[in-house]
């Protein structure tokens, strides 16, 4: 049973997340509007007709909006805190969408109403501020592209994200040229400060991410003190902090690792925290299955190397109501948040029943399968195995965990439980489907995706 103390501060937690979140949904509205009203203070250019007002209009907006993305992705955790990084990258990406349909309306509708303009196409003859918003909407497209595409067009994901972040600054950089060039509403000093300001905003943002924070990281590094093979192919990192306290997570959230080279290299890795929440020292443990080229070099790791670990991030956390059970469920190495969250049971003495649902190919490749079952002994948790290529004799169940399994396996009633998912994409969707169709309310339960991008 839960104390109704700690449960007035589990739900005055949600609140102080709702009103943050409504706070910061609010800045950003703010942030893309106050420029576009702003311009209409004051002096003005002679009013042309409605349409080719509005087109101007659409593309200061679309620029806002893209400058802002800068912000999105630079992991102020008091942002992210209340949605967390995956549903603030989802909105990164669906925000990218917006400011191009934006971007590209603007010359779409001045090319409809005055159609002599078509001619400021041609990048021979346009005047340089034509070109440079020709050269800022290619750079968007691209981007939008790159970023739907990748997969299918087999790019590398750091090759991508180094293209992607260049593609962005020539988006921006090209776009601000654009209107600096055309200067119609920019006359007033007070409207250029306001736009100069901006674009420093942007800037700093940018400088943030790319050197304040990768210096911070470089003051305070982490040494790796074990290396651990677990099972499914899968390797345990221990780091502990080096000349400094290291910070504290919750379980569930991760951090971001950077394992050869220094903190400034612009891609780092996001691994969940599969230790104990409750250690004082400062140690941190990641488990890290091979999946591609990173993934593929942990094993070449020495004990005593040198890495950065930017974080703990993520909302993936038991720090919502409390519930009469926590339900997890998880496919292949999702189950590394899942094994902070029992060991973290396991050291407070935690008695709360545990129910952990867990997807894996093979017996053999049930990651921290004999842990799981010593565990069991200490806490009140049962875990069900559900295996996708059973051996002979299996008789436990078989396949992803799916909405059969979870019926069969959970006791109702289903909307007092507090579920945690994470595993493959095809996975949770069934598992969310599921989860609703039994009528469980989204609050009580939490996904973390495995993919940002
Ligand atoms: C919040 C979160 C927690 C995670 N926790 C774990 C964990 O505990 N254990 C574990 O084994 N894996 C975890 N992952 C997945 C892990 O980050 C990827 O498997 C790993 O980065 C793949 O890198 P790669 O170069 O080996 O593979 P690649 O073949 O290069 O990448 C495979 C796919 O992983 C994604 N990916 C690759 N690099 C990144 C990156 N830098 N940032 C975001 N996505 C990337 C891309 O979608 C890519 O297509 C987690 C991912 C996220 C988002």
């Amino acid at each position: 049973m839960v104390a109704p103390t700690t449960m007035s501060g589990a739900a005055a937690l949600q609140l102080r997340y709702a009103l943050r979140g409504g706070a910061w949904a609010a800045i950003y509205l703010a942030c893309v509007l106050a420029p576009l009203f702003a311009l209409l203070i004051g002096p003005l250019p002679p009013a042309r007709d409605f349409w080719t007002e509005f087109s101007v209009a659409v593309g200061y907006s679309g620029l806002a909006m893209m400058g802002l993305q800068f912000g999105l992705t630079a992991r102020f955790r008091f942002v992210t805190a209340p949605w967390g990084e995956d549903v603030i990258y989802h909105l990164h990406r669906q925000i990218s969408l917006l400011a191009v349909a934006l971007v590209v309306a603007h010359p779409l509708i001045l090319f409809a109403v005055r159609p002599e303009l078509v001619a400021l196409l041609n990048s021979f003859t346009a005047p340089w501020r034509a070109r440079f918003a020709a050269l800022s909407t290619y750079s968007l497209i691209a981007l939008v592209a790159m970023a739907l595409w990748r997969t299918q067009w087999n790019i590398r994901y750091e090759t991508w994200h180094a293209l992607h972040i260049a593609l962005a600054l020539i988006a921006v950089a090209a776009g601000l040229a654009h209107m600096v060039g055309w200067g119609l509403y920019l006359e007033s000093p007070m409207k250029r400060t306001l736009w100069i300001g901006l674009t420093l905003f942007w800037i700093g943002l940018l400088v943030y991410v790319r050197v304040v924070k990768p210096l911070f990281l470089l003051r305070r590094p982490y040494r790796v003190s074990e290396i651990r093979r677990e099972r499914g192919d899968s390797i345990t990192l221990a780091m502990a902090p080096d000349g400094h306290a290291g910070f504290r997570f919750k379980p569930g959230q991760f951090g971001w690792l950077t394992l050869w080279g220094s903190p400034f290299q612009i891609t780092g890795h996001p691994f969940s925290f599969s230790s104990s929440a409750v250690a004082t020292d400062g140690r941190v443990e990641m488990t890290i299955r091979n999946l591609g080229d990173f993934t593929s070099r942990i094993a070449s790791v020495p004990p005593g190397q040198l890495v950065f670990l930017d974080g703990p991030y993520g909302a993936f956390t038991t720090n919502s109501e409390p519930a009469d059970m926590l339900v997890l469920i998880a496919g292949g190495v999702g189950v590394t948040p899942m094994m902070s969250i029992v060991r973290t049971f396991a050291d407070n003495g935690d008695k709360r029943p545990v129910l952990l649902l867990y997807g894996s190919r093979t017996y053999e490749e049930i990651t921290f399968r004999e842990e799981l079952e010593t565990l069991t002994g200490r806490l009140d948790l049962k875990v069900v195995h559900g295996l996708q290529n059973p051996h002979e004799g299996w008789s436990g169940e078989r396949g992803f965990i799916d909405a059969e399994i979870l019926r069969r396996q959970v006791p109702p009633p289903y909307a007092a439980h507090e579920y945690f998912i994470c595993g493959p994409n095809v996975m949770m969707d069934g598992i969310e489907r599921a989860l609703s169709a039994l009528e469980v309310p989204m609050s009580r339960y939490h996904s973390e995706r495995y993919s940002f991008a």
